[in-house]
């Protein structure tokens, strides 16, 4: 199990598996976030504590809620609204430094044509 966790340690996630691989996506959310998505079945992660400790912010279609630490701020996830689509992202960028080095990052054009395009 890995662990990701804000920068004060009021939201943590407890992961099954660490990623193989993590996206890096320009599209107009992710690029201000600054964040690097790895993806997950909703049953392969805990979020500690469950609720509560979070803000959310939802835009567009509000398909998904970006969840952000209400202490220190940090994006720490996103959950799907449809829990049947089954898939979360977790903020990559929150990992331990040496789970991050070992995942490949690949770069999506979320802005575009919503291909991944390459790796950094
Ligand atoms: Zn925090």
């Amino acid at each position: 199990m890995i662990e990701s966790s804000c920068h004060c340690g009021a939201v943590r996630l407890e992961i099954e598996t660490p990623p193989r691989e993590v996206t890096d996506c320009n599209c107009s959310i992710c690029r201000r976030y600054g964040v690097l998505w790895a993806y997950y079945p909703l049953s392969q992660v805990r979020i500690v504590p469950p609720s509560g400790a979070t803000d959310i912010y939802m835009w567009d279609d509000r398909a998904i809620q970006f969840h952000r630490c209400k202490t220190c701020g940090c994006v720490t996830h996103w959950w799907p609204v449809d829990e049947s689509r089954n898939r979360m992202g977790v903020n990559a960028r929150l990992m331990d430094l040496a789970v991050l080095a070992g995942a490949r990052v690949r770069r999506l054009d979320g802005a575009n044509t919503g291909k991944y395009t390459g790796e950094n």
